[in-house]
């Protein structure tokens, strides 16, 4: 038996509707989204908005069990610094972490996740659950000379995922401008070369991170020098880190740069001259936990189309809620409309990731149906909630 669903407003993707129908099979397939009179039957009603299941862009899965323990505001290198010892945990207690954050994220509508991987933690999770993930084995090294291992290490990661979990996507990515070699960026283009993989990479997240290559001097530029060898190889090229780095990322991956905290809207002229495949990922609640700063959002508007959201770890949030960053947004950006809001967390990410089934109410796909209440003119407000009906 089909089900009819309607609502206040029905948001598809792209548009908002009015007095329309969504008819779903027994599978949660959509069949058809038309107007009341077309349909005829009478829907299942829901006050407020019915959308296409979230898609989290930007997750550490397996850093669930850090909830908690890091303390907010100490800025990325200070975070950076606490994350590093505090990471390693008992096998049984990071995997209990991370059947709980995932069922949150169940919980809350996400049907998706682009979710980094630095160990095979969240694999067997992975291989059983009912979300759908791509995964980032994610490799870092400033040291020229380990740029092979750590794309080895990469390419393990990816070669061990797909033997317990065959049908998922995955690809080797850089962790962030500042923490990879010139040599290992080469190694990973060349792999996403082949693999025709996804680039994630986390950008400008803190002020020093620019200082770092402008000047190479700053709190970001020593911290990178006393791990390890340090990085006697590093030479500020003059210009901040967006456009410094952009140059080193392949034009012909979908490249995801990641919380924008400290992005101008020059760097982002500059890298789209460089490549127009650009995606931008805001983690609002991340960006206020560790830097308590948020990006210039404003300045990303002009390429809506563009932006995805991400909840980043409960290393550094509360919740792994979409609709939580949502409602951040709006409440520290009142002018951000719900269907613009709504778009990021759907049709957008499901454009990235190259997920033709999820982000749409199209017919043929299978998105998931989420109910968001609403306040009076069927905007997210601080109250709203999500509930999975579809
Ligand atoms: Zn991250």
């Amino acid at each position: 038996m089909p089900r009819y669903l309607s609502a206040d407003y029905i948001f598809d993707g792209a548009k908002m509707h009015r007095n329309s129908v969504l008819v779903l099979n027994e599978e949660g397939q959509v069949i058809s989204l038309s107007s009341e009179e077309e349909q005829g039957e009478t829907p299942e009603f829901f006050k407020g908005i019915l959308c296409p299941g979230f898609i989290n862009s930007h997750c550490h899965l397996e850093l669930s069990h850090l909830k908690g323990k890091i303390e907010k505001g100490k800025t990325l290198p200070g975070f950076i610094k606490e994350v590093v010892p505090k990471r390693l945990a008992s096998g049984s207690e990071i995997d209990a972490a991370i059947v709980a954050a995932e069922k949150e994220m169940l919980d809350d509508g996400i049907v998706a996740v682009g979710d980094i991987c630095n160990s095979e933690a969240t694999f067997p999770r992975k291989a059983v659950s009912e979300l759908v993930y791509h995964s980032f084995m994610e490799v870092f090294s400033p040291d020229p000379a380990k740029a092979h291992d750590m794309l080895n290490l990469g390419k393990t990661l990816q070669s061990r995922m797909k033997q317990m979990y065959p049908q998922s996507g995955s690809s080797i990515t850089p962790h962030a401008p500042y923490s990879v070699s010139d040599s290992l960026f080469k190694l990973i283009n060349e792999s996403c070369y082949v693999d025709d993989g996804l680039i994630s990479i986390h950008n400008q997240e803190t002020v020093s991170e620019d200082e770092m290559f402008v000047s190479a001097s700053g709190t970001m530029y020593e911290l990178m020098n006393a791990f390890g060898n340090g990085i006697p190889h590093f030479r500020a090229s003059g210009f901040r880190s967006l456009p410094s780095t952009i140059v080193k990322l392949p034009r012909c991956s979908n490249v995801l740069l990641v919380h924008n905290t400290f992005t101008n809207s020059d760097d982002i002229e500059r890298a789209l001259k460089y490549t127009p495949r650009i995606w931008f990922c805001l983690c609002p609640k991340a960006n206020l936990y560790i830097e308590n700063r948020l990006p210039d959002v404003n300045i990303f508007t002009s390429y809506s189309d563009k932006i995805v959201v991400g909840t980043d770890s409960l290393a550094s949030n509360d919740t792994l809620s979409v609709l939580e960053e949502l409602k951040t947004l709006k409440e520290h950006f009142p002018q951000l409309k719900t269907q613009m809001l709504l778009q990021w967390a759907t049709s957008n990410a499901a454009d990235f990731f190259g997920w033709k089934e999820l982000g749409t109410f199209k017919a043929g796909a299978y998105p998931g149906v989420n109910h968001i209440s609403t306040d009076e003119e069927g905007e997210i407000s601080a109250s709203s909630k999500v509930k999975r009906v579809g």
